[in-house]
């Protein structure tokens, strides 16, 4: 059986009615913040529009776009379009070098992001009675609080567990009767895999059904794998800190490709080079506009991340648009020897190949060589060197096949390579850009 709706109407609106919804509810956003926001008042006289200049959601290509460095004008209050006694929480993104991204929430945002959790949450089957641990970071970051109170919404039993301390998080699963988890897709393999490491039968001695993996791309063969390790169902979440946390994009039991709630975002995929709008289909940077926000509405955001719309109706009846998974950040790419390649390019390969352990990083050190380091699996390493030539060669082959570059491939003990809690780090680059 299907899990139900939480909010079927809303959900399951006809395209036509979704598409009159969106454009009253751009037409209103952009009035907003033409009004109340200096810098969006200023963006749009330079570029010479006015909200009345949108009379279909086409449109939409004549407005400027939102870049990170926007966010940076008239720091940290300048994006606000309510006065700030009406803000009542800041989120910040980790931002790695300088200021934080400071994203503002009015009680309505709140109150609006947990109610597009509740609505990812229950289409993927989680109820009243579930219990979930939330791993990810409890802080500055919308990660965990966001899930936390959609969660809360529902009627979810909420572990704020917060990353790390693996032995502790598994003493939680096991206390408590954990059934869902909410962390990142490279912190889910190691716990994945020092639950196994412990003789723990996942399905015996646990009660886990599901996860709510993301913050950070992974590939369907990373699904899969952490899917059979724990005897669960994995769920894609994706989301941004500039559009709420997570929740933005969030798979249905279908699992082809992420709902974005359309009453909530206006969504886009332009040219990442030219900001020129792509065709359904086509792969680009995706571009998001929200529509629902109070305190802090954002136009035609670059969210840098490379994705394409899937343009076909999906079967679990939802009508709002899809992604496919989200490649990487069009800033995650590197080059070698002239060849564009994308890390989660290579952690598809590696997660398919037997003898591989859920732990690698890619080490570049000059612009003609590669070098992966790959942990590989405690059963496997048996102490025979015929057998992890065989495997090493198996590996550079077929990363060779996929990203058109023969890598330097090391094999490592397993346990030697950094471990993360939260998103991974998986390129060292040490060349002098
Ligand atoms: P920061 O931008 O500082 O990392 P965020 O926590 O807001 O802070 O991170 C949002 C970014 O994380 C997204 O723009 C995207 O690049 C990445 N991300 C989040 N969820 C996913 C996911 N499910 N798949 C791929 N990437 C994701
Ligand atoms: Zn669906």
């Amino acid at each position: 059986m299907e899990p139900p709706f939480w909010n079927k109407e809303v959900e399951t609106l006809p395209t036509r009615s979704l598409k009159k919804l969106q454009t009253e509810k751009l037409r209103n956003t952009l009035e907003v913040v033409y009004e109340k926001v200096l810098v969006y008042q200023k963006k749009f006289k330079e570029t010479g529009v006015k909200p009345s200049d949108l009379r279909s959601l086409e449109d939409i290509t004549k407005f400027p776009f939102t870049t990170k460095e926007d966010l940076f004008v008239d720091y940290p209050f300048g994006l606000l379009a309510v006065p700030l006694e009406e803000v009542i929480r800041v989120h910040t993104s980790s931002g790695t070098t300088g200021k934080p991204k400071a994203i503002f929430f009015s009680k309505k945002d709140i109150e609006n992001s947990s109610e597009l959790i509740a609505r990812c949450l229950v289409m993927s089957g989680a109820t009243r009675g579930d219990i979930l641990q939330n791993s990810m970071t409890y802080g500055l970051f919308t990660g965990a609080l966001v899930m936390h109170y959609g969660a809360e919404k529902v009627g979810i039993l909420v572990i704020p567990a917060g990353p790390g301390n693996t032995e502790r998080q598994i003493e939680l699963m096991k206390t408590f009767g954990t059934t869902l988890i909410h962390m990142t897709p490279s912190y889910a393999l190691y716990v994945a895999s020092v639950i196994l490491d412990k003789g723990l039968v996942p399905q015996r001695d646990l009660k886990l059904k599901t996860a709510y993996l993301g913050a950070e791309p992974y590939s369907e063969q990373t699904r899969r794998k952490i899917e059979e390790m724990l005897n669960i169902n994995v769920f894609n979440c994706y989301g941004l800190s500039e559009m709420n946390g997570p929740g933005v994009g969030f798979e249905c039991p279908y699992k082809e490709g992420l709902h974005i709630w359309e009453d909530n975002f206006l969504v886009e995929v332009v040219n990442p080079k030219t900001g020129e709008p792509l065709k359904e289909g086509e792969i680009g940077e995706l571009v998001l506009t929200t529509l629902n926000r109070e305190a802090m509405p954002l136009i035609r955001y670059r969210t840098r991340d490379l994705t394409r719309i899937i343009p076909e109706p999906c079967a679990c009846g939802r009508t709002h648009v899809r992604i496919d998974r989200i490649l990487g950040r069009s800033d995650d790419m590197f080059i070698v020897r002239g060849v564009n390649i994308f890390p989660q390019q290579i952690e598809e390969v590696l997660m398919g190949i037997k003898g591989v352990a859920q732990n690698y990083q890619i080490i570049l050190e000059n612009y003609d060589e590669m070098i992966v380091k790959v942990e590989i699996d405690r059963e496997f390493f048996d102490g025979k060197i015929e057998k992890l030539l065989q495997l090493k060669s198996e590996i550079t082959e077929k990363l060779r096949h996929v990203i058109l570059v023969r890598p330097k491939v090391e094999l490592v003990e397993p346990g030697t390579l950094p471990i993360s809690e939260g998103k991974a780090k998986r390129v060292i680059d040490k060349r002098i850009l």
